[in-house]
């Protein structure tokens, strides 16, 4: 007999967990309520066409060149990437518009001719302080099984805990490095990345301008064709997929975990099990009364963002849009007074991913398309999808508003068909939440310290996803799932499990690699 395990939940954070346990030797089930793998990395169709509706930036490839080698796969064989040397194009007016390169200094000579040769030398400054304050916390934070201020101090030394700034906000910080408005707007936009305010988050969060400047991929297909690859690598390593099944209680025997009830009755015998799920569905009792108290509930007020999305297919006139664009609203500090005080800002910054742009080394970056392209734009909303969700009313509102600011930087798009997703609408997609999509929102010195870990209160009890350690996004999620597995696999010798399974490779307690 081998150890069985249930995985709740589809998400890169599941699917990763999965195919690490999977090549561990445990006889591994994924339950999956949608019809599809990938969860927030989700692909809709809209007047025919696919788009993806869901994560458009992917960085970190390295996560994911892990996953692939630690099941004796290659990722390449399974997913074409490509370097964006564009990494997005930023708007404020129709004349006031600068693009971020992967290239530092070609960013750098931007910044200058954008705003002055004082800003380009602050750019080059939070630059490298973003890189320093990554390479500070990738061994131990980013990789590390959830880390704590006192874990840290030891492993990265006091000193180097102080330069990682936790207890300025960003906001502040790049009112260090930059006296131009405009650019402390487009950096703080990073905090956003997790679902959080500028002006409240830790300087900490410039760590993810250095991701991008690190790399941020294209992947040919669509960024949903990463769920496909992972569940197809888990398929090939032995999960059973089960889609359209959802879980409805975990259920324990002599308090820990025995296995897992689904919605239609059917009970599965597991071991232990990984929710995917969100963790404040856990903590709502989604998975179970008798889980419920394994995590921590996060407070209404503690969450992430949610966002309104719009994927649409349209014709596009005027504003050369690249693959990424960010247009800017004119007062961020009311954006996020308003999204704080639950309201859809009156003036939102508006992203939009052109799908069917390339980057520029591809040769037809900025080319006029002819014909409709697909685009997804989104805003920030508040993640009051379960408790005071915006009315129908106020999202037609934000939608006027948001495409009039697109129109006033220069781009009009006429629309063939949009399918427009709320908080709401995420709260439906991913319960537990009430639309937060990065899970507690990281704001202030603690907050990444408090999110779980992968080890619940239930023995037996896992947790991966972008709601817990080492925090949201693609990468991060699927890191997460990597932990879960680890932790897992740490812990199957000193369970009350008896069979032996197949020889298994050894668990590196609180790291990532299993191999
Ligand atoms: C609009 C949007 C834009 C984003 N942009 C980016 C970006 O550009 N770059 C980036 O890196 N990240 C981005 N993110 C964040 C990123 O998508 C997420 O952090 C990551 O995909 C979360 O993965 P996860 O493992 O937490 O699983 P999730 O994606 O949350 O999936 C969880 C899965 O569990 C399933 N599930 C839940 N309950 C049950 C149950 N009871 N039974 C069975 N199944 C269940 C759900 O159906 C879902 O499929 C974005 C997210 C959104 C929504």
């Amino acid at each position: 007999m081998r150890h069985q395990v249930v995985v709740i939940g589809g998400g890169v954070g599941g699917l990763a967990a999965a195919i690490a346990l999977a090549c561990a030797g445990l006889e591994v089930t994924l339950l999956e309520r949608a019809a599809t793998p990938g969860g927030k990395l989700r692909e809709v169709a809209v007047a025919g066409r696919r788009l993806d509706a869901g994560p458009t930036v992917f960085t970190m490839r390295w996560v994911f060149e892990s996953i692939f080698a630690d099941a004796d796969a290659v990722l390449s064989d399974h997913l074409t990437l490509r370097p964006a040397s564009i990494l997005a194009r930023h708007a404020w007016s129709a004349d006031e518009r600068l693009d971020l390169f992967a290239d530092l200094e070609r960013s750098a000579d931007a910044i200058g001719e954008f705003a002055g040769a004082d800003e380009a030398r602050g750019f080059r400054a939070f630059s490298a302080e973003a890189q320093r304050i990554y390479a500070t916390l990738e061994k131990p934070f980013i990789r590390g099984a959830r880390p704590s201020m006192a874990s840290l101090v030891r492993d990265a030394g006091a000193l180097a805990l102080w330069g990682i700034r936790p207890f300025d906000t960003l906001w502040k910080a790049l009112s260090q490095h930059f006296a131009d408005p405009r650019l402390r707007q487009l950096f703080g936009r990073y905090s956003t990345y997790c679902g959080s305010s500028p002006f409240l988050a830790p300087a900490t969060l410039m760590l993810v301008a250095h991701v991008e400047r690190d790399g941020v991929w294209l992947v040919d297909g669509g960024m949903h064709r990463i769920a496909q690859a992972l569940a197809g690598l888990a398929a090939a390593r032995g999960v059973t997929l089960r889609y359209g099944a959802e879980a409805a209680e975990v259920l324990l025997e002599r308090g820990r975990v025995a296995g897992v009830r689904l919605a239609d009755g059917e009970r599965i015998a597991a071991g232990a099990v990984v929710a995917n799920a969100d963790a404040g569905a856990v903590a709502a009792g989604l998975l179970g009364a008798a889980v419920r108290g394994a995590t921590p509930a996060v407070a209404a007020r503690d969450r992430s963002l949610s966002a309104v999305t719009w994927a649409t297919v349209a014709r596009s006139e005027g504003f050369p849009l690249s693959r990424h664009n960010v247009f800017f609203s004119g007062d961020y500090a009311a954006e996020f007074r308003e999204l704080g005080a639950g309201r859809l800002p009156r003036e939102p910054t508006v992203y939009v991913c052109a799908q069917d742009r390339w980057a520029k080394d591809w040769g037809n970056d900025d080319a006029p398309l002819s014909g409709t392209e697909r685009l997804l734009c989104l805003v920030n909303a508040p993640p009051t999808g379960d408790l005071q969700p915006p009315t129908r009313m106020e999202i037609e509102q934000c939608a006027d508003r948001s495409f009039r600011l697109l129109a006033r930087c220069g781009l009009t798009l006429k629309h063939e068909a949009t399918e427009t997703t709320t908080p709401e609408g995420f709260h439906r997609l991913f319960p537990g939440t009430g639309g937060a999509l990065y899970g507690p929102a990281v704001h202030g010195a603690t907050a990444t310290f408090k999110r779980p870990g992968a080890r619940t209160r239930v023995p037996g009890l896992y947790l991966a996803g972008g709601s817990t350690h080492p925090g949201a996004g693609v990468p991060m999620a699927a890191l997460s799932g990597r932990l879960a597995a680890a932790s897992l696999l740490a812990d199957l010798d000193k369970t009350a499990w008896t069979s032996t399974g197949r020889s298994r490779a050894a668990a590196t307690p609180g790291g990532t690699s299993m191999r």
